[in-house]
């Protein structure tokens, strides 16, 4: 994947640059950035409003990156995708504007410990205004065994940004529909879009969350996918100019479709550069994009298993490993790695209670993307291996 990373202007211009915080966001490649700026300097009009020439295009080239997304997951009609900031808006708009005005107290919500503070928090707050009982599945354990009768809603990740575990979201789609078919499930799709092969339809899932910036798009934009029928039983998280048919005194008529969803003047570039990305992993090749960031993550965890002191968090075969060494925090060890250019995460990576049942507080994560190589992972090993003998010994 060498050649590929000529492709990224951020490594050229940093050459001894190892980037592992992909699952904080991904670098972006030259064509996403050069589609974005052909949108501010040749057709930079505001979309849905003029009819001059200029906005006409900016409207066209706005609803074809939707259409590139829709199609690059899966969807079975651009309508069904609606833009949003990101995952962590898009979960938001499935727990105000899905599940606030469907459900009722009493009714089960199960989410899970590994679970993002994305794909938690709204649970949490829900749970507690409107009387809704979160069950909690424990790492580990299969988001179905928790669903019964009184089940109405599952919000389960196709990826763990810690675990790096992938799920085969349908398979686990499909037991919770047989376990209950009134279950609705929203799935958390940041760290799975744009790294492996996803299909929304396919995975008979009834939400699917995920950020552009993970995918190698632009930051400040993302999307919801949710069939045609679940977004007729919604509401917008807001209202305003751009996303309605009729306004009177009296009150308002919304447009069908997306753009009831997507009031005021959207991130247009953004969602045009989200086109491009999708184009991108896709002449790439998600398969091997998903081979090649395995394999890597493969040869990290065999290196760093069986070194003293260290401890990998997830199981062989994820894509991502996080992990702790006994006695040094997370940060001192990126801040060291820092300063060789090798940018890595420490924290709590947005999984607070993950890390809680671990019995940590932070932890040291190691991500991939399509740029990185062996060589890479050799000499963040070598690097690690310094800066904990340093501490070790000091
Ligand atoms: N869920 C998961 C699994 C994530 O990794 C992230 C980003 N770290 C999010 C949700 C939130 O994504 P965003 O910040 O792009 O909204």
């Amino acid at each position: 994947m060498n050649n590929l990373r000529k492709q990224f202007p951020i490594l050229a211009n940093n050459p001894d640059l190892i980037y592992l915080d992909n699952a904080a966001t991904t670098l972006k490649p030259g064509v996403v950035l050069d589609k974005m700026m052909e949108y501010y300097t040749q057709y930079g009009a505001n979309i849905h409003r003029g009819i001059y020439p200029m906005s006409e295009r900016a409207t066209e080239e706005y609803e074809r990156g939707r259409e590139k997304v829709a199609g690059f997951i899966g969807a079975n009609m651009a309508s069904e995708l609606v833009f949003t900031r990101g995952t962590t808006e898009s979960l938001n708009l499935v727990a105000d504007g899905w599940a606030r005005r469907n459900l009722k107290a009493g009714d089960e919500v199960v989410v899970e410990e590994i679970g993002h503070h994305a794909n938690l928090l709204p649970w949490q707050r829900l749970a507690l205004e409107m009387g809704l009982v979160l069950k909690y599945v424990p790492i580990g354990d299969g988001v179905e065994s928790l669903v019964t009768a009184k089940t109405r809603m599952v919000a389960m990740t196709a990826m763990s940004n810690v675990l790096g575990q992938k799920v085969e979201v349908g398979e686990v789609v499909a037991k919770i529909k047989r376990a209950n078919p009134k279950v609705v499930v929203v799935v958390d799709g940041a760290q799975a879009v744009g790294h492996g092969k996803v299909n929304v339809v396919e995975s008979g899932a009834d939400f699917w969350a995920f950020s552009g910036h993970k995918m190698y798009g632009p930051t400040g934009i993302g999307g919801l996918w949710a069939r045609t029928e679940r977004w007729k039983e919604m509401e917008p998280l807001m209202l305003g100019g751009g996303a309605v048919r009729e306004v009177s005194l009296e009150g308002y008529r919304l447009l069908d479709g997306p753009q009831g969803f997507e009031a005021g003047t959207p991130p247009i570039a953004e969602a045009i550069g989200l086109g491009a990305a999708a184009d991108f992993v896709e002449s790439v090749g998600r398969e091997r994009i998903e081979l090649e960031e395995e394999r890597l993550a493969g040869y990290a965890y065999e290196k760093l298993v069986n070194m003293r002191g260290l401890k990998v968090l997830g199981k062989e075969g994820g894509r991502i490993v996080s992990l702790s060494v006994e006695g040094v925090h997370p940060h001192d060890l990126a801040d060291y790695l820092g300063k060789y250019n090798i940018c890595v995460r420490a924290g709590h990576h947005c999984a607070m209670p993950l890390h809680t049942k671990l019995g940590l507080e932070a932890s040291l994560r190691i991500s991939f993307g399509l740029y990185n190589s062996e060589e890479e992972v050799d000499r963040l090993v070598e690097k690690l291996d310094e800066v904990i003998k340093l501490f070790q010994n000091g």
